[in-house]
């Protein structure tokens, strides 16, 4: 990575324009850019840090934003800090599908033609460097089922019929295998094993965040590899964000119930029954209580519908949308 090249060419940044930072967030994800204090965010924001910065890579202090081979992603640092691991999340650009979809759709069954998805699934790839025919994905309803996948099972879900029902996370050790997660507001979670050298993903929504999906991904590979959770090093995606995750009470109450994760320290009553929720720190939480160092959970603090124009919402569209993924592997020797 062009560490030197990074944020220093941003300064070229042109003036100002009209507009306003929707989400406090954002700040919090580009401290390395304070005059943005005065800039203002537009739809076009990451587009123009891709060319001010001639196309290299944008370290967000939380997650790089890479373009490449005219696919834009996002990489945890502390991920790419592993040569045998390969991960990404990707944004909307860079991709085939029209309207509601643009362009970067990786979610099937969505109304979007199932051959455009597939070219985004081969474009992506191609531009993060994954082997399509590697790809394992999950079916993600709503559960706490922690698949472990080989070989034998690439391509479901992607060029084969999806046979994961009920699986929300995916974790293997075999290099060549890419896990493969769906997101549009859910919080990914991702998991690197360097000592036994094992990945996983997992899908947690609010349910599967109340019911600790990220503890029971972290067991999984307990039960699978023998992973200690002191080696585990754990990434929490973009997703909505406690700006814009606003709940009713039968939610708040859900999540009120979880007193072991003191959870006044991720819930803000509104008044008048609304409430909102910091799914971040709810799942860093429960990452904490898995086991997992403090020091070795990133958190990428990028909200989805505050910045709908990068990256797939489903409260920012109706549900009209497209679908973001999160990928891993280990690479092959
Ligand atoms: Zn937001």
């Amino acid at each position: 990575m062009p560490e030197n090249k990074k944020s220093r060419a941003i300064l070229k940044w042109p003036s100002p324009r009209q507009a306003y930072f929707s989400c406090e967030n954002y700040k919090e994800a580009f401290p390395a850019v304070p005059f943005w204090k005065e800039m203002c965010y537009t739809g076009s924001i990451f587009d123009e840090v891709l060319r001010v910065t001639n196309n290299m890579n944008y370290f967000s202090g939380n997650m790089n934003l890479v373009e490449n081979k005219g696919v834009t992603y996002l990489t945890f640092p502390a991920l790419e800090a592993f040569p045998f691991v390969r991960h990404a999340f990707s944004t909307r650009l860079g991709g085939v599908s029209q309207e509601e979809y643009a362009s970067m759709n990786l979610n099937f069954g969505r109304g979007d033609p199932d051959e455009n998805v597939r070219e985004n699934y081969r474009r992506f790839c191609n531009a993060v460097g994954f082997d399509p025919h590697t790809l394992v994905a999950s079916a993600q309803d709503h559960h706490t089922f922690i698949r472990r996948v080989t070989a034998e099972n690439r391509g479901i879900g992607i060029w084969k019929p999806k046979d994961m029902q009920s699986v929300d996370g995916l974790i293997t050790n075999e290099p060549g295998v890419t896990l493969v997660t769906y997101y549009a507001d859910c919080v990914p979670l991702f998991f690197v094993d360097p000592v036994k050298r094992a990945v996983g993903l997992a899908h947690a929504g609010w349910r599967g965040t109340v019911a600790k999906i990220g503890e029971e991904a972290v067991k999984a590979m307990q039960r699978e590899f023998g992973t200690d959770p002191r080696d585990v090093f754990a990434a929490v995606g973009p997703s909505i964000g406690p700006c814009c995750f606003e709940v009713d009470t039968p939610v708040y109450e859900e999540f009120a119930g979880q007193k072991e994760l003191s959870p006044q320290e991720f819930i803000t009553a509104d008044g008048g029954g609304k409430y909102h929720i910091d799914l971040w720190e709810a799942n860093r939480r429960i990452l904490l209580q898995a086991g997992v160092p403090d020091a070795q959970i990133s958190v990428a603090k990028l909200c989805t519908k505050c910045h709908s124009d990068l990256l797939y919402s489903h409260r920012a569209s109706g549900g009209k949308r497209g679908g973001l993924a999160a990928m891993i592997c280990l690479e092959e020797a």
